[in-house]
């Protein structure tokens, strides 16, 4: 089993709020949030990111947009808007390094972002 913080959490060994899961992806509220509603979708199977992501994972990226979608339809975030962010590398601002797309609604949000 590796130690990765979201693999550990999509195995419940780390309590999280979830709010959405599927055969493939697991939502849950960000412990740290930047705007009222701030989920992060991620898929179960680790993946580090998108810049590392295969050719063959295109199913699983798809899967996490669609998560997103469902995410924002059942919080009630579609009507107003909201933002989904996948930070890629250091640089970027990437933290954790388990591909995971933030849903970030409920405040009125800049661009471009600072
Ligand atoms: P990144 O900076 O990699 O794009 O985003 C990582 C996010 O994970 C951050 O917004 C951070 O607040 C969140 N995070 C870090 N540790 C935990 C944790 O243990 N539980 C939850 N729910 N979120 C976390
Ligand atoms: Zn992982």
């Amino acid at each position: 089993m590796n130690s990765c913080l979201f693999c550990r959490i999509v195995r419940r060994e780390i309590p999280a709020e979830i709010v959405h899961e599927t055969a493939d992806v697991l939502a849950f509220r960000d412990v740290r949030p930047v705007a009222p509603t701030h989920v992060l979708v991620v898929p179960k199977r680790h993946v580090a990111a998108v810049r590392e992501a295969e050719d063959t994972d295109g199913e699983l990226l798809g899967q996490v947009m669609i998560g997103a979608r469902d995410v924002a339809r059942s919080l009630g975030l579609a009507a107003g808007g909201y933002r989904l962010v996948v930070n890629n590398g250091e640089e970027a601002g990437q933290t954790v390094f388990h591909l995971h797309v933030h849903v970030l609604a409920g405040r009125s949000l800049a661009w471009p972002p600072g």
